[in-house]
């Protein structure tokens, strides 16, 4: 976790992530993305769309609202089932999800072979929890309330009346509206089946356990892509997604692949065939980052039932009418940022008493890609503010000339900057002038004709 600490106090020290409405003493579980984190997400959420919307010929987006008609939330079960089990310390009144109580648990006693309580009725979960005293994290008393099962939707009220007409939600998660919207889609884009529908957006959820930084938010966002193919083409397509995931965050996220694995799901929905979540190693121990759920025609059925309007899909060649099986690749993008942090967060002793911290984030995920650095600051202005106009057309540039170089390639390192361009007298006589590179700290010298491209070149 010490890894995790330091990567914590850089995200608020260089402008990744400060915590949420901080003056005020924060809000639990809440954070604001600074100008890198910015750049950063924005650079997680373009690669995403760019992978899974643009690459694929049958492949379109949406944008949907986060408040949508409450039978939206009745008909996808939300209402009814998303909840988490909670129960009660009653000796200092905190309150715990169970699931987390018995995973902690038995991580704490180095359980030889753990119970997943995801396989656990409510009934056993209070039974593991008073069998094997699990005392509290906090008190470390062992007096429990049973288990009280809490919606994690947020409820508000549209309108002037509360009441429970008024009521509305906010999603906790983005796929409804590509459900909800599948024949105006499929119709408008005249998509034939198999066909996918990629959206990015905010979800919430009234999360109260701790939140191990941005791991676990009240509020973040997703990347969900809603695959609408056959019954029978439904396995194969859901082995291609799952392939394609870890695609994605190794090859166009950069993670590296021995941090990253597959974990099935315990126990599957009545209606799935197959159901897994890909994990990434993070300091505080595997997390889920995405997963690829079969779905059946679970979504689609639904929203048919109890809307009483077709979800149908009518086959052009055979005229056959029926409700498409869905493959979700559902990822969140608050989560995969934080893998890129703890991925990339190098510390390097590149001299006695002499330790480099280094971000070596994917050249194009990284928030800068170029940093114009003047060696003087005398008579070398105009030439570098020239550089950063050209640059800044290209590429996410910044700018520093305060302080010794050195220590401007370090504040670079410490932000993932791959590439530091430094200008000096000779510029102003060659033309020319020095890229750093992040990595390996190597020094090339380049006509600044060839500069974007060079740089265009590098950015993989
Ligand atoms: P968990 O089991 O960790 O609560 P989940 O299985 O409920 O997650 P999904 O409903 O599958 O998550 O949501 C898809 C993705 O959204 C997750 O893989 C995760 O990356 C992200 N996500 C879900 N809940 C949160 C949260 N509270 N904070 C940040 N990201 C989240």
């Amino acid at each position: 976790m010490e890894n995790l600490d330091k990567i914590i106090a850089l995200c608020k020290s260089r402008g990744f992530i400060f915590p949420g409405s901080e003056i005020y003493g924060g809000l639990a579980n809440t954070w604001d993305y600074g100008p890198l984190g910015v750049e950063l997400k924005n650079n997680i959420k373009a690669a995403w769309w760019q992978y899974f919307v643009r690459e694929c010929k049958n492949s379109v987006g949406l944008d949907g609202g986060i408040l949508m008609n409450p039978s939206v939330w009745v008909a996808s079960g939300h209402v009814g089932g998303f909840s988490d089990p909670l129960m009660d310390c009653k000796a200092c009144k905190t309150r715990h999800r169970a699931d987390n109580l018995i995973n902690n648990f038995q991580k704490t006693q180095k359980t030889k072979n753990p119970i997943d309580p995801d396989t656990l009725s409510v009934n056993q979960m209070e039974e593991f929890v008073a069998t094997n005293k699990v005392p509290c994290p906090h008190c470390a008393k062992q007096d429990w309330t049973g288990i009280r099962q809490f919606n994690l939707m947020f409820k508000t009220n549209r309108g002037v009346v509360e009441d429970s007409a008024s009521v509305v939600y906010l999603r906790p998660e983005t796929a409804q509206s590509q459900f909800v919207n599948f024949t105006n889609l499929q119709r408008t884009s005249r998509l034939k089946i198999p066909f996918g529908v990629g959206q990015i957006g905010k979800a919430f959820r009234n999360e109260i356990t701790p939140g191990n930084f941005t791991f676990r938010t009240i509020e973040f966002e997703q990347m969900e892509y809603q695959h609408f193919t056959t019954d029978e083409k439904s396995l194969d397509d859901y082995h291609m997604f799952k392939t394609k995931a870890m695609e994605f965050y190794i090859d166009r996220v950069g993670l590296r692949k021995e941090n990253l694995r597959f974990k099935d799901h315990a126990t599957l929905c009545h209606y799935a065939k197959a159901a897994v979540d890909a994990e990434f190693l993070f300091p505080f121990g595997f997390g889920e980052i995405g997963g690829t759920h079969h779905r059946g025609t679970h979504d689609l059925g639904s929203h048919q039932k109890c809307s009483c309007k077709s979800c149908e899909y009518v086959d052009p060649s055979t005229g056959d009418r029926f409700i498409p099986t869905v493959v979700e690749s559902s990822h969140g993008c608050d989560r995969i940022l934080l893998a890129v942090l703890c991925d990339a967060y190098n510390e390097e002793e590149i001299a006695k008493d002499d330790i480099r911290v280094v971000l070596k984030i994917k050249p194009s995920i990284a928030p800068y890609k170029v940093a114009v650095l003047p060696l003087q600051k005398k008579g070398l202005t105009n030439k570098s503010d020239e550089l950063f106009a050209q640059l800044s057309k290209n590429f996410s540039t910044t700018y520093d000339d305060a302080g010794s170089i050195g220590k401007r390639y370090r504040r670079q390192d410490e932000i993932g900057t791959p590439f530091c361009v430094t200008i000096d007298y000779e510029t102003l006589e060659d033309n020319a002038v020095t890229i750093r590179h992040r990595d390996s700290m190597k020094q090339e010298r380049v006509k600044i004709k060839d500069l974007t491209t060079t740089i265009q070149k590098y950015l993989v």
